[in-house]
């Protein structure tokens, strides 16, 4: 049964999105018909609005990426067994590789050239219904009663990405986890740093940042608003050696996305140390590379995270040993461009999960 879906459309970019109806046909072989119950608003989604960043997908695209939902349909073959509990409940991975490329099989599928990213590549989830491949789809069947399904929503890009940029550090318990930037996707990878051990220092311009991440895996915060990137790798440095950590086991996470953030990052490497590139910004910066070579240093960068590591986050989340309540809020979907407008203006200081049913 074909369905009619309300969808949020961006029709050009620097404009309002316009909600209008959306005829969804049956789901073909290898998709699924998912009813949005949630849909996180992303960064991402404001580059899409404001044209700083153009979709993959020509306009008018639906956005919205992080979006958990109840499998309606699927377009293969057989009965669907009834629902029960939670066993119709997925979460949508932002990036849905094709699972039988070069990249895909060597286990980089979040690499993986043939992706599909939803409200980038394919409509996405700012609407009561969307179309995805159904292959890379994750199940919540496991999922805890005491875990609220909606804030799921976000596990489909800022946790599973904080998750899969803690994976590339090659983090070990007892390492250092240096991270810059400490609001969205660093919040959390405060949180899962600590889960596996590791000793995390957050560094934020903004103190209620790093107030909230205190409560939340952070030992220790740096306060780096006004100071020179000189300054904080002095307190950085001093805090991981007072524990008795040496630079090869130090973590450096630039999630901030900003030029000063990937400056006082990079000024964060020493010898043997890591740093992984986890924010984005279209700004170049200007930094010397050859401290890599001197020290010996590795610098990785990560692309969401492949749907294969979805169920270790999912544990993560279902043990409390990371929370996502502290850091989101819900809104109706029909506030999303007063919600896109705030989030341009730096007004928003907790992520937003929109509901397209209100
Ligand atoms: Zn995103
Ligand atoms: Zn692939």
């Amino acid at each position: 049964m074909p369905v009619r879906a309300l969808a949020y459309f961006l029709n050009a970019p620097g404009t309002p999105l316009l909600a209008h109806d959306l005829d969804l046909p049956d789901p073909g072989p290898g998709e699924a018909l998912v009813e949005v119950l949630a849909c996180g608003l992303c960064h991402t989604d404001l580059g899409f609005a404001d044209g700083s960043v153009p979709p993959k997908h020509p306009l008018p695209l639906v956005l919205g990426h992080e979006v958990v939902g109840r499998v309606m349909a699927t377009g293969d073959s057989g009965p669907r067994p009834p629902a029960s509990g939670r066993s119709d409940l997925v979460v949508v991975p932002a990036v849905l590789p094709c699972g039988r490329c070069a990249f895909c099989c060597a286990g980089r599928g979040n690499a993986c050239p043939d992706q599909k990213m939803p409200g980038n590549d394919i409509h996405g989830g700012f609407a009561t219904h969307l179309l995805v491949p159904s292959a890379a789809l994750v199940s919540l069947n496991d999922l805890p009663s005491h875990v609220d399904v909606r804030e799921i929503s976000v596990v489909a890009d800022a946790v599973s990405t904080a998750y899969q940029a803690v994976r590339r550090a090659g983090l070990r318990a007892g390492d250092a986890a240096m991270v810059v930037g400490s609001g969205g996707v660093g919040g959390y990878v405060v949180q899962i740093a600590r889960a596996l051990g590791a000793r995390v220092i957050a560094c934020d311009v903004r103190r209620e940042r790093l107030d909230l991440v205190a409560a939340h895996g952070a030992e220790r915060t740096v306060l780096v608003d006004g100071r020179t990137p000189q300054e904080v790798r002095k307190e950085v440095h001093g805090i991981a050696r007072s524990w008795g950590v040496a630079s090869i086991d130090f973590r450096i996470f630039e999630c901030s996305g900003t030029p000063q953030g990937q400056v006082l990052a990079f000024g964060l490497l020493s010898r043997a140390a890591t740093l992984v590139q986890v924010g984005y910004t279209p700004k170049a910066v200007e930094v010397r590379l050859s401290n890599l070579m001197a020290f010996d240093a590795t610098i990785h960068g990560t692309w969401g995270c492949p749907p294969a590591q979805y169920p270790d986050v999912l544990r993560l989340i279902s043990q409390g040993q990371v929370v996502i309540a502290p850091f989101v809020e819900h809104a109706p979907m029909s506030r999303v461009n007063e919600l896109l407008e705030a989030m341009a203006q730096h007004r928003l200081a907790n992520r937003m999960i929109l509901d397209p049913r209100s």
